[in-house]
């Protein structure tokens, strides 16, 4: 049930007739920046919320700086066309929203300047990406993550996930199910769409935001609920490969990825190569949050179907 939508050139219409031209810029030389955002069916409610959507445009602000990309929407119009969108889908599942802001000039020539821009979102069915409960066997990727000095990963840039895409291939066409990649340093900095989070000694420690990564909003998610509603910690630290292998448990997170549990790395389990204990009880909570079932956090929660409920 639903018809996938899109929000193109300042109208909504059927996915299937937004198109553009070959020649567009974004195309040729992956000048454009993207978020996605999740809405999350709530069976009960019959109700879809947007976890985060606000966080998820200020990114896609902050990714706009970077790429020089002219983004002249308020925030009260981005959040009503993306509400507006995914209840002109009609989906009753998880969806994904997917908004691009990108050098839209039909003209070639590698630059960010002298070139218009636009913007798009479209939403889609979107179920699970990575097993959440057999969990995800990881290899280190012989990819390093792109640095700060080349093409920045706070900014969610196409380009960058060339990056991602050598990575995720090279681990899926080895038989894993997800890579973990190095910073030049060789500290570990993140997966091909994912924030690598680990527990050792009952305290989270993860990548601090110089090392490469995009500062995840389900990471940011992560970090408040383990502290706020189970009482532990996390640290912002750089983190070595091989203390990934004597962790007592791994895990990822991301919008798509939600918190995933990785229980092997290069052929090493990792604690007893399963579902460690604290990432089932954040994965619990986690999933009580993105669906509006926990009070505390509706404010994290945008309902797209103004309908009255049944
Ligand atoms: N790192 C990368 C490279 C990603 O693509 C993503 C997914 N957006 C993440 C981390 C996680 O970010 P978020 O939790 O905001 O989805």
């Amino acid at each position: 049930m639903g018809t996938p939508y899109a929000y193109f050139r300042r109208q909504f219409m059927p996915l299937s007739e937004a198109k553009i031209g070959i020649m567009t810029h974004a195309l040729h030389y992956g000048t454009a920046v993207f978020e996605g955002i999740r809405g999350n069916w709530n069976e009960e409610e019959r109700q879809i919320y947007l976890f985060r959507m606000p966080e998820h445009y200020r990114r896609l602000r902050q990714s706009c700086r970077i790429m020089m990309i002219d983004f002249p929407y308020t925030d009260e119009e981005l959040h009503s066309i993306t509400t507006r969108l995914v209840e002109l889908s009609g989906f009753e599942e998880d969806v994904y929203v997917r908004p691009l802001a990108y050098k839209s000039s039909e003209a070639l020539g590698v630059r960010l300047h002298n070139l218009e821009d636009d913007f798009l979102v479209f939403v889609t069915p979107f179920g699970p990406y990575l097993d959440l409960e057999k969990g995800a066997r990881c290899c280190t990727s012989s990819w390093r993550r792109v640095e700060d000095t080349g093409i920045p990963a706070r900014g969610k840039i196409t380009g960058i996930y060339a990056n991602s895409a050598l990575a995720k291939t090279e681990a899926n066409l080895s038989g894993f199910d997800e890579a973990i990649m190095l910073d030049e340093r060789g500290h570990v900095s993140e997966g091909s769409g994912e924030n690598v989070f680990i527990v050792m000694d009952g305290v989270l420690v993860t990548p601090p935001v110089s090392d490469n990564i995009l500062v995840g909003i389900t990471r940011n998610t992560v970090i408040t609920l383990a502290k706020e509603e189970l009482g532990i910690e996390t640290v912002e630290r750089p983190i070595d490969r091989s203390e990934l292998y004597v962790a007592d448990e791994c895990f990822l997170t991301g919008t798509a990825a939600h918190l995933t549990p990785v229980v092997e790395l290069d052929h090493r389990p990792i604690g007893d190569g399963k579902r460690g204990p604290i990432t089932a009880k954040l994965q619990e909570l986690y999933f009580q949050v993105i669906r509006g079932k926990h009070p505390k956090y509706a404010h994290w929660c945008t309902p797209c179907y103004s309908r009255v409920k049944a």
